[in-house]
């Protein structure tokens, strides 16, 4: 087992919270979980520097790494200064051995900016979904891509029953209306539906998508499913799913589509005009993979037209949105910003899993093969069976148009 000598992390986080870091917390601890539905272990450091369920996933929480890599001798940079040539994140890369960045706040890894990090070894995603890295750039410098397998799966399911939910049942204006001090019922419930009865249908029926569809079925809802790969025939049958050839095939008989696939090039723009028109009329989408799975424009020509009864999900391309990225004034929609995967739950384990991670790399051993997503010069791992190769990061630098404002 050889250490390796003092390196440099160079960590992307998203900013604290505009009034500082909390000093309390609305609970006081999370649950304990034994084991992933799969039966795969939770993350397993040799120890933790942090409190589960306090914010880890800002600046200043480090994701709780700072005394395990300064104690060994590592630098250790992080900053939320991501985008454009002067950004603090570009500057610091030209010398960094290992960079880790969340796709919430991502830092993107493009093949200019791989170009100018000769050191870079090791790019890890705290969290899963690793397209804001050149992938291809990456294999061709062989550098190792790893993300935190299952780490907030079931955090992003959760989140898209929610947004199926809000969207059929057109939760947001009813809760807008009570705030504003209003009680026009007919106004709230002039687009509200119950969703027992409709088909739903997911595209991806990986560690997500099959959570999703567990958590939907007691809605007595009919279920169906797409994937490159078939579920066993028990999971079908116990779930009672259809499965769709194609997505052509899923999108034609569903009410709500809720995306689950990775962003790759197999999946960029697959939600265009083409495939929305062979929607049902009113049709729902959530999408809780990638922004640049939908195509922008289309998603925004569809709600005008009312060919989609409403659009959620809380990823956006590029990340931060562009204060006037259309998707944030479009009618009928129910967006959060990229939350779903970062609740303080699933921060704990991201932040355990890359500490996992770093401390199997620092010491000369393996990492998980579950965590892997390209290693030695070709895809790996899960990257292997769910990414294809090729690069997504294209037009990232829109990014740097975002202004905070405040807010
Ligand atoms: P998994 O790897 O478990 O599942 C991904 C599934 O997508 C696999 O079943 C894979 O198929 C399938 N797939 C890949 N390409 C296609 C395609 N062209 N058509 C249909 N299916 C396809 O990952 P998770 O479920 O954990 O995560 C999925 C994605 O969700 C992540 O890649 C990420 O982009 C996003 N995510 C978002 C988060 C958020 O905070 N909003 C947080 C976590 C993840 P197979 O393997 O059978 O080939």
């Amino acid at each position: 087992m050889n250490s390796l000598d003092a390196q440099k992390v160079l960590c992307v986080l998203y900013a604290d919270p505009s009034t500082g870091m909390p000093s309390h917390y609305a609970r006081d601890s999370i649950p304990t979980l034994t084991q992933y539905p799969d039966g795969q272990s939770l993350p397993t450091p040799a120890s933790i520097d942090f409190n589960p369920g306090h914010l880890l996933g800002s600046v200043s929480g480090g994701l709780g790494l700072e005394r395990f890599l300064i104690d060994r001798g590592h630098q250790f940079v992080v900053t939320a200064d991501k985008d454009g040539p002067d950004s603090v994140f570009e500057k610091e890369l030209a010398d960094a051995d290992v960079v880790i960045s969340q796709p919430f706040w991502p830092g993107y890894l493009t093949a200019e900016r791989i170009e100018k990090a000769p050191n870079l070894k090791l790019a890890i995603t705290a969290g899963i979904g690793s397209d804001h890295v050149d992938l291809q750039a990456a294999m061709d410098r062989n550098i190792t891509v790893c993300e935190v397998t299952w780490c907030n799966s079931v955090s992003v399911a959760e989140h898209a029953v929610m947004q199926i939910l809000a969207l059929v049942r057109d939760y947001i204006p009813q809760y807008d209306l009570v705030v504003k001090g209003g009680w026009n019922i007919a106004d709230a419930v002039s687009r509200s539906y119950d969703i027992e009865g409709m088909d739903v249908g997911v595209v991806a029926a990986g560690r997500i998508g099959l959570a999703l569809l567990k958590r939907m079925k007691p809605f007595d809802v009919t279920l169906h499913y797409t994937d490159r790969h078939r579920l066993s025939s028990d999971v079908e049958q116990e779930l009672g799913l259809t499965f769709h050839e194609s997505v052509e095939s899923l999108i034609s008989v569903c009410d709500v589509v809720s995306i689950h696939c990775p962003l790759h090039p197999e999946t960029e723009n697959m939600f265009n005009d083409s495939l929305i028109s062979k929607m049902k009329r009113g049709s729902y989408i959530v999408n809780t993979a990638r922004g640049k799975i939908c195509d922008r424009e289309a998603i925004v020509r569809a709600l005008e037209s009312g060919q989609l009864a409403g659009y959620a999900g809380d990823v956006w391309f590029p990340q931060p949105a562009p204060n006037d990225h259309p998707w944030r004034t479009m009618p009928n929609h129910a967006m959060t910003p990229h939350t779903s995967g970062t609740s303080l739950s699933a921060q704990a384990r991201y932040a355990a899993g890359v500490r996992e991670i770093l401390e199997c790399w620092l010491e000369g051993r393996p990492v998980r093969d579950e965590y892997l997503i390209v290693q030695g010069g070709a895809l790996a791992g899960t990257g292997a069976h769910s990414y294809s190769e090729g690069d997504s990061t294209g037009g990232s630098e829109e990014a740097a148009k975002f202004t905070s404002s405040g807010l």
